[in-house]
């Protein structure tokens, strides 16, 4: 089996599960793809992973209240092993990138991290991923029974339903004791919608001229249609926005439903953390700009004069 660790937030997959359904998918490895979802009280997760999966594992237990990366690896390795997993597939989050390379050594497994495609040759699977603060992009090649990969958030487009509902499995997990605490947690109070997990992203560049016009645009645009603000690097090596908000080959990869770029080039190195886009509307001044040529909507004009009236057309909906 192809064995997932599904990411979620205790009442919903994230976006990136589905998008490690379509790597499954995509890998070229054989058996049912299956997803397996830890936490306390998850079944209603469980239940919506059963529409993408061959199969749903659900591992339900108090001492799966709280991400630890030696717990989430030794769960993700006990169920590898019992399953004969010949690929597990882990998020590429800050956590998932923690305990993925447990889970190899527990298996004694090749680990394979941040792939932005994958696929299989005989017994071998080949990732690709940037290197070189992403100037380049190599192949790597791994044999092995079992391969731990993680997967860049946004590399793969997320899986639809397969239109029935796979099987659900309740695990016997024999957990460690967590060693570390989280012991406090202050959540930022946004009710934008994550970048990652945006149907709809605004991002702006240089072109909307300061952090100021930053906000009144592109954070003023994304708050009446409800969408994801993003940023170019040059916006925020001048400290307009935060590095969270980069999209690019050094920063975040993305594929929404609609990306609107205001005021951006459109850089090659901007265009790889988003050119899969199904829609890319740009407006731009120059009619030269490079993200013209991958537009499927294109404004030539200033967005100080575009921007506000789209925000009032928005609002007047
Ligand atoms: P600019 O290139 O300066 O473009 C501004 C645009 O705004 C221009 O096209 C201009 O015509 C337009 N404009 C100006 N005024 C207006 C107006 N009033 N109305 C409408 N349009 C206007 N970049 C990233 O974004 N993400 C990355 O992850 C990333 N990684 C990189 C990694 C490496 C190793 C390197 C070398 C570079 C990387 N870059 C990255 C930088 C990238 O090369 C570009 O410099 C950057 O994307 C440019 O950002 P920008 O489009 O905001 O700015």
């Amino acid at each position: 089996m192809i064995l997932i660790v599904a990411e979620h937030n205790g009442a919903k997959l994230a976006k990136s599960t589905l998008e490690m359904v379509s790597a499954a998918r995509a890998s070229g490895r054989e058996g049912p793809v299956t997803l397996l979802v830890l936490g306390q009280g998850v079944a209603e997760v469980a239940n919506e992973a059963a529409g993408y999966a061959d199969q749903v594992l659900v591992g339900d237990a108090a001492g799966l209240a709280q991400y630890s990366a030696e717990v989430w690896a030794a769960a993700a390795a006990q169920i590898a092993q019992e399953g004969e997993a010949n690929l597990v597939i882990i998020g590429g989050s800050r956590s998932g990138r923690e305990y993925a390379p447990r889970v190899a050594v527990k298996l004694d497994a090749p680990y394979l991290e941040d792939a932005i495609a994958l696929s299989t040759s005989g017994a071998a699977v080949q990732a690709q991923r940037y290197t070189y603060l992403a100037r380049v992009t190599e192949t790597v090649e791994a044999e092995g029974n079992v391969i731990v990969v993680t997967v860049k958030p946004g590399s793969f487009g997320p899986a639809q339903p397969t239109g029935a509902a796979g099987e659900q499995y309740d695990v016997e997990l024999d957990l460690p004791a967590a060693r570390v605490e989280v012991t406090g947690k202050s959540v930022e109070k946004s009710s934008r919608v994550a970048l990652t997990e945006a149907d709809v992203i605004v991002t702006g560049g240089r072109g909307v001229g300061s952090a100021e016009n930053f906000a009144a645009m592109v954070e003023g645009l994304a708050d009446q249609i409800g969408a994801g603000v993003g940023a170019t690097r040059a916006v925020v090596d001048a400290g307009w926005r935060p590095y969270a908000e980069q999209v690019g080959q050094t920063g975040k990869t993305v594929q929404p439903k609609a990306y609107i770029a205001l005021g951006v080039s459109g850089a090659v190195q901007h265009l790889s953390g988003m050119g899969k886009s199904k829609n890319i509307i740009a407006i731009n001044k120059d009619a030269e700009a490079p993200i013209f040529k991958v537009a499927d909507y294109g404004i030539v004009g200033d967005v100080s004069q575009i921007v506000p009236a789209l925000i009032e057309a928005a609002k007047q909906r």
